[in-house]
């Protein structure tokens, strides 16, 4: 759960968004943030103070929609309060659950002024300009029951899929100052597994053309951004029309473009399907010095009885296949995953099965679930469900091996000197935080403010989640 902060505190109106899930609706919220600017909205970071909150929701979590409406009750009296005084103040669901829900959002929280879902931000302005408008209707049919019913029969609601593509509308100049920016170059999954809600409240598989993504990534690096990470439900599905506009690059070509902007030192992409791994992709991790020597290549199962469940459309050995490849192309690689347990129908054996590809490929970081059904999605009417008990035990078994391999994995970095991208002050005074090419959490002290900068550091010691270290020399390299 990430919340915007404020740039400026002179802004006409507030502008509040609080953000759940992964980097794409962290990158989507940047966006909105940016569409309003030109309509006089300024972040804060105090929803008390502002004048329109926008909830940037995840449809993935467990009880995902119970806990939106949960916060919308929290944010009902700053409403009222604000409204009382005869100014409209804005409340927004965007993002998976309001692409989900749609008109039900209105239904049982009537006090939410506009649902949005992810391809429709392009569209906030004019939303909000309705929603004043319904608020100035209110306001003057107070007394007039009959007319104010008639007035909520026209909810606004953006959760259809338009046929233009918002990225086409978006400013082309960003507010994002991050050190480390992240850029959406795809959207949308054809793939359609079991257990997963992204086709359905993403849609269809989109790309970005390459000419748009440089420019983009261009004015990141202007605004100081050294790394960039690349966005897309599958990403790695990528295949955007090239820049002449002849035919289409895949990700592996976009990155090798990427490399050559001056000023960025850093690629990364998530999340990524194995099936779409192909060979341009995996020998581009040996050949491109700034793709980072990490990957997220979610597995979900050790199982192919139940990667074929879920629909996954790959099995065990091709999965370990490209994980060998990966490591040939470059031996200094690390891996993280995503794991679900108790997906229905999975025996004892099947969890066995996962538990040794676990100790076979050994992750430097990884995530893992019980499996929870998702409205909709054909999993969720599996029969065979399998009991929370035996889920939770599972889980407990696999995360417990799991981090084990995170200790060993940043463990074995002590003595090693390596590049570490410094993002943040920490909490002691002097102290830095950064991020190794591994996506490891590195601290250090300095006297010098190394804030966007990129410094050897050896590593003195290693825990569960970060690592020591020491600056060891006071020039800048390129990262990984
Ligand atoms: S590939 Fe990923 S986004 Fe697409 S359906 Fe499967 S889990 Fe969901």
């Amino acid at each position: 759960m990430i919340t915007l902060s404020a740039s400026s505190e002179k802004a006409l109106k507030k502008l509040y968004i609080k953000t759940y899930g992964c980097q794409m609706n962290v990158y989507d919220s940047e966006r909105m943030a940016d569409i309003l600017k030109p309509h006089g909205y300024e972040l804060t970071d105090n929803p008390d103070a502002s004048d329109m909150i926008i909830m940037n929701t995840c449809h993935i979590r467990e009880k995902a929609t119970e806990k939106v409406y949960c916060e919308l009750g929290r944010y009902k009296p700053i409403k009222k309060l604000r409204e009382e005084d005869g100014k409209p103040f804005i409340l927004a669901v965007a993002g998976c659950v309001g692409q989900a829900e749609g008109g039900e959002i209105v239904k049982r929280a009537p006090y939410v002024d506009i649902v949005l879902g992810p391809q429709s931000y392009h569209q906030l302005p004019e939303m909000i300009e309705r929603a004043k408008r319904a608020f100035h209707a209110r306001q003057e049919n107070a007394h007039d029951q009959k007319k104010l019913k008639e007035l909520k029969k026209d909810p606004i609601v953006y959760a259809d899929f338009p046929v233009e593509s918002k990225f086409d509308h978006l400013p082309q100049v960003s507010d994002n100052k991050r050190f480390s920016a992240f850029l959406t170059i795809q959207e949308g999954c054809d793939k359609f597994c079991t257990f997963c809600c992204v086709p359905y409240t993403r849609g269809a598989e989109y790309s970005r053309p390459v000419f748009d993504i440089l420019e983009e990534a261009k004015r990141y690096i202007e605004a100081g951004a050294q790394e960039i990470t690349l966005l897309g439900q599958n990403v790695n599905a990528y295949h955007g029309t090239s820049p002449t506009g002849s035919g289409e690059w895949g990700l592996a070509a976009l990155c090798l473009e990427l490399a050559n902007l001056d000023g960025l030192k850093r690629i990364r992409y998530t999340t990524s399907h194995p099936k779409d791994m192909d060979e341009a992709l995996i020998q581009a991790h040996g050949a491109c010095e700034k793709l980072m020597p990490f990957l997220h290549l979610p597995v979900q199962s050790g199982s192919d009885r139940v990667l074929k469940l879920m629909n996954r459309k790959h099995t065990v050995s091709f999965y370990e296949d490209i994980i060998h490849r990966l490591r040939d192309a470059n031996p200094d690689i690390g891996f993280s995953s995503d794991f679900i347990v108790g997906f229905p129908g999975e025996t004892d054996k099947d969890f066995e099965q996962t538990i040794g590809l676990v100790e076979r490929v050994s992750y430097g970081q990884a995530y893992s679930f019980s499996y929870s059904p998702r409205l909709g999605t054909p999993a969720a009417a599996l029969e065979d469900q399998i009991p929370e008990a035996v889920k939770k035990e599972r889980l407990y078994r696999l995360q417990s091996l799991l981090f084990a391999q995170q200790l060993a994995y940043n463990k074995s970095f002590i003595g090693r000197t390596i590049p570490v991208l410094f993002e943040r002050y920490g909490k002691k005074p002097g102290q830095f935080l950064g991020k190794s090419p591994y996506m490891q959490s590195v601290h250090v002290l300095s006297n010098d403010d190394i804030l966007g900068k990129i410094r050897w550091v050896s590593i003195t010691d290693a825990f569960e989640t970060s690592l020591q270290g020491e600056i060891i020399a006071e020039q800048c390299f390129l990262g990984g």
